[in-house]
């Protein structure tokens, strides 16, 4: 029965043809069941007997046969009629009570199951306040660390303001710290010269003062103010002067300057001077009052002859030179110009009748000290070398006129000329009365030989200035130089700069064989470091931390270390500039140099035991001018260390060891040194220094090195 009541929901027939199907199971909802009697009683009119069936399983037992069934409101017919009908009705009263309490058992389950969730809804509900108590606590909770925030900002921000206006008030005070020492290094390098001149002129008043009849003195670098790379225009011997036996009175001058000629100044008044320039072996006879120049170019700075047995020094205050050039006009004024030429000295062709200049400034000729001799100044460098930027500053500076010959331009309209239109040029530029600057590459004689040609035949004197700077740097300036006037320029110009510097190499210094009146080289400031540091020490000891000073040499730390541990020992020698002159008379100085150079190295092993062993010797072609010791520790290991030619300047016999140098020289009296030999060197496979293994280039070889275990070879 309960399988039959919850069985597959009913699906109820139709009442017309319900007959024909057996009766199906109850239907579960109770009033669709209960408005189906007058179906039953059409079955029953139809004369057939009312059926019906519970579909139930085989065998069980049908309990509505036998059980009272309620009466259900239908009419009874008859007595077996009416006792189905009471079965039926009861059985499904039966029903009806059983699916009823079924359903108040399931509503009561539902209710309860509401009451449930309404109780959770109430506890969701008080948990959302809750929660929302909670978050409003919060949100002010934020407010407030918001305000506190933005509170903290502000501070910070006036702090910032504080802590940049402090900045601000340092770095000014800074500048001014910086200025002040500034000052006071100027102040000290200023003393410092003041000294050594003050030094310089008291020996040189000791010395003189000895001068007496028959004696000599020799005069020469050491007793000229300037220092640095302008003394070296002076020899360290420049002159000699003998006072001639039995004449106090007179004295001999010979010049004996290997770089320039000695400038000899006559004077019968003490106003009007007459130069004469003594080449080297050339000697003149002076008297009371004539003055010896051993800057030639410097007139204004000189010795003069005193008699008896004396030789005053002093700086020329002849004639301030702020307008020379009006005051050399002045002269002509007080003076027919006839008085003062000489044409007689130059060719007479060559000498315009009707230019007084040109002849004052002829040889020999009386002139005012600020007005130059006529000369033919030739220029001699590379591309790039900065000729024609000197050749601007002196038109700026100089008193005297100066025409600037340069065969880019010497064409016509400006265009590029030949060497024959610079000559051309030069001779009108001279006997107009200039000076001329030959600003060509002159890279050798022949070159030079037509200019220092005209320069004789017209009576000027021919002069060579030569630019000397480092190849590279020249040929960098000369592609980076635009609207050159000879288009020299961009990269077609570096090949030409080395080209012409590989031919100017060849040929050598320009030589006094020439015919030229002096020479001088112009050296870049880089190369000169060390001669610097070598003549003033004191000067630069704030760049080189750690500078040692002797009397003979000077160490300091190697601006660019090739190795963990690199100094330098300098020789303060002015006449030495590399291992090419030393002599046996510089025995005694190598032994001082590597005493010093041991020493250095001891002290930085002691400091660090883990370094290399030191490695003290010469490069066999120094980079740098003045004699320098390398002391460098032999690992190596360095950032400057860069390029094959670093690396080989250490590890070939391009490095000469001080003890090799001596012995050699004890030998020999001199070093031999090839430099072909030496750029092969230089030029050779890289190999590490310990095992001789081969590396191809230099990372790889630092990569080895940093590896290497070998053992040094002593
Ligand atoms: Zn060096
Ligand atoms: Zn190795």
């Amino acid at each position: 029965m309960q399988s039959a009541l919850l069985g597959e929901p009913p699906v109820l027939p139709d009442s017309g043809v319900s007959s024909r199907h057996p009766y199906r199971p109850l239907p579960r909802r109770a009033n669709c069941w209960r408005s189906q009697p007058a179906s039953v009683r059409v079955i029953r009119g139809r004369g057939v007997p009312p059926v019906y069936a519970f579909q139930s399983s085989p065998g069980q037992e049908q309990p509505h046969a036998e059980a009272p069934a309620p009466f259900n409101g239908a009419e009874p017919r008859d007595g077996s009629a009416t006792s189905t009908i009471e079965m039926f009705v009861a059985d499904g009263s039966r029903t009806l009570k059983a699916e009823l309490s079924v359903a108040a058992a399931e509503m009561r389950a539902l209710s309860s199951e509401l009451l449930e969730a309404r109780q959770g809804l109430r506890q969701s509900h008080t948990e959302v306040k809750l929660l929302r108590a909670s978050l409003a606590e919060r949100d002010r909770r934020l407010d407030a660390t918001k305000s506190q925030l933005l509170a903290a900002r502000v501070a910070a921000a006036e702090k910032d303001d504080a802590l940049l206006k402090a900045y601000g008030q340092l770095t000014a005070a800074c500048h001014e710290r910086s200025d002040l020492r500034q000052q006071l290094i100027d102040t000290q390098g200023e003393l410092t010269d003041t000294r050594m001149e003050l030094q310089q002129w008291i020996n040189e008043m000791h010395q003189l003062k000895d001068l007496h009849s028959g004696a000599a003195v020799k005069l020469g670098r050491a007793h000229i103010s300037v220092t640095g790379s302008a003394s070296l225009e002076v020899s360290r011997v420049q002159c000699e002067v003998l006072c001639q036996p039995g004449s106090e009175l007179e004295a001999r001058v010979t010049s004996l300057g290997t770089i320039n000629p000695t400038l000899v100044r006559k004077s019968a008044d003490g106003e009007r001077w007459s130069d004469i320039w003594l080449q080297q072996g050339q000697s003149e006879l002076i008297a009371m009052g004539d003055r010896i120049a051993l800057r030639h170019a410097a007139p204004e700075e000189y010795i003069q002859f005193e008699p008896p047995g004396v030789v005053a020094m002093g700086v020329a205050t002849l004639r301030q030179q702020a307008t020379p050039r009006q005051h050399a006009e002045a002269d002509f004024a007080d003076a027919p110009p006839t008085k003062r030429a000489k044409p007689s000295q130059a060719p007479a062709a060559c000498v315009p009748l009707d230019s007084s200049r040109t002849a004052t400034a002829a040889p020999a000729a009386v002139d005012a000290p600020a007005q130059l001799p006529r000369m033919v100044l030739i220029l001699c460098g590379p591309p790039g070398s900065g000729k024609s930027t000197f050749c601007q500053q002196l038109a700026a500076l100089s008193a005297s006129s100066w025409v600037r010959v340069n065969q880019d331009t010497a064409g016509k309209n400006g265009k590029k000329g030949t060497r024959a239109q610079c000559v051309a040029a030069a001779i009108k530029a001279l006997q107009a009365g200039s000076c001329v600057l030959v600003d060509r590459c002159n890279f050798d004689v022949q070159q030079r030989a037509d200019f220092v040609a005209l320069a004789q035949q017209l009576g000027a004197q021919a002069h060579a200035l030569v630019f000397k700077l480092p190849v590279a740097l020249c040929a960098q300036r000369a592609q980076q130089r635009i609207n050159h006037e000879g288009g020299v320029e961009g990269p077609r110009a570096a090949p030409l700069v080395y080209q012409i510097s590989a031919l100017a190499e060849k040929a050598g210094l320009p030589t006094r064989a020439e015919g030229l009146f002096s020479m001088m080289v112009c050296q870049s400031d880089a190369e000169d470091v060390l001669r610097k540091v070598a003549m003033e020490p004191e000067r630069h000891s704030s760049k080189f931390p750690g500078m040692v000073v002797g009397e003979q040499c000077v160490l300091i730390n190697d601006a660019y270390p090739k190795a963990k541990c690199h100094g330098l020992v300098i020789a303060r020698d002015p006449e030495l500039d590399g291992p090419d002159q030393l002599r046996t008379e510089h025995l005694a100085l190598l032994q001082r140099m590597q005493d010093v150079g041991e020493r250095w190295a001891a002290e930085q092993k002691a400091a660090n035991p883990a370094l290399e062993p030191f490695k003290l010797g010469f490069h066999a072609i120094p980079s740098m001018r003045q004699l320098h010791l390398h002391v460098i520790s032999q690992d190596f290991e360095s950032a400057c260390l860069k390029h094959k030619k670093h690396w080989n300047s250490f590890t070939t016999a391009f490095f000469r060891p001080i003890s090799a140098v001596r012995e050699e020289l004890e030998r020999e009296g001199r070093l031999a040194l090839d430099k072909a030999v030496a750029e092969q060197l230089l030029k050779a496979d890289l190999r590490c220094h310990r095992c001789r293994a081969a590396c191809k280039t230099m990372p790889a070889l630092k990569a080895h090195t940093s590896a290497c275990k070998v053992p040094l070879q002593s």
